[in-house]
């Protein structure tokens, strides 16, 4: 007998602030293809229940095959970009997202290439900082309500987000991950039927990422 978890509700869509990632105690590592843009970029795509669980890993049959993206791949560079330590062409990143959350997808219809253009679309379709600069929430070292970024977000792009937050160096809370959340078909953004917990104080930090935000152009 086969007995196999139903299919997913819907998709966490989850984006890093890369300057959050990297200011930590514990820092980061530029990939070998250059040092990403001071923008958010992707974490990852992630199958969810509404009941706020999560299947992984949902087939070790079928790993990451990077023939099968390599036109994503210049893409990919740019907007999936691999933060960890050490250095890496971003491939490690990847293939660790694909086993553990995209495995999970297939039941939905979508394989490799399809994950991973579809996650890459979704980038696209809502430019958060962009959003988030138009109301005046900037990049720059400074505090923000962790509210008026929700409502930010909610207002630029019709979509309540969900926030998380780390620590930095000095063990300031600050904006780290941004998910929004998207239908099964990985290509709608919806409201969501869960959001994750917050773990953000009222403020948080919005860190700069490298000195190339305005501070140092004197
Ligand atoms: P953390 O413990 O840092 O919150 O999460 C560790 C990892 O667990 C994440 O990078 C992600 O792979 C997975 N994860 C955490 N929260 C969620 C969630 O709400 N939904 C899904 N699908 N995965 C999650
Ligand atoms: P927590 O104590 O925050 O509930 O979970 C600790 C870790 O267990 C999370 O970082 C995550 O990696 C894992 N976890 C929690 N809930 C789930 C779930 O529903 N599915 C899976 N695959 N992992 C989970
Ligand atoms: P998750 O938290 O999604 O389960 O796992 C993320 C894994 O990818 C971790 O082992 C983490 O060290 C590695 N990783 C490599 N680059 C990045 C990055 O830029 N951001 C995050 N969140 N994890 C990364």
């Amino acid at each position: 007998i086969c007995v196999s978890k139903s299919v997913f509700d819907f998709f966490y869509f989850v984006q890093q602030w890369p300057g959050s990632y990297c200011d930590t105690k514990r820092s980061c590592c530029y990939p070998i293809t250059g040092k990403p843009a001071s923008n958010f970029s992707i974490h990852g795509l992630w199958p969810n229940y509404n009941n706020g669980s999560w299947p992984s890993d949902c087939n070790p049959k079928h790993p990451f095959n990077q023939s099968q993206i390599s036109d994503l791949v210049s893409r990919a560079q740019t907007s999936w970009p691999s933060l960890g330590c050490p250095s890496s062409n971003n491939i490690k990143f990847w293939k660790h997202e694909w086993s553990k959350h995209g495995t999970c997808s297939e039941s939905v219809g979508l394989d490799q290439h399809a994950y991973f253009q579809h996650t890459l679309d979704l980038k696209d379709q809502i430019d958060l900082l962009q959003i988030l600069q138009d109301a005046g929430i900037k990049p720059d070292g400074s505090f923000y309500n962790v509210s008026s970024i929700e409502e930010a977000i909610e207002k630029g792009s019709g979509y309540f987000p969900g926030i998380r937050c780390n620590f930095d160096a000095s063990r300031n809370s600050q904006l780290l991950e941004i998910y929004l959340c998207v239908d099964k078909s990985a290509t709608r953004f919806i409201d969501c039927p869960i959001l994750p917990h917050s773990n953000c104080p009222s403020q948080v930090e919005f860190p700069t990422f490298g000195a190339d935000s305005g501070i140092l152009q004197l």
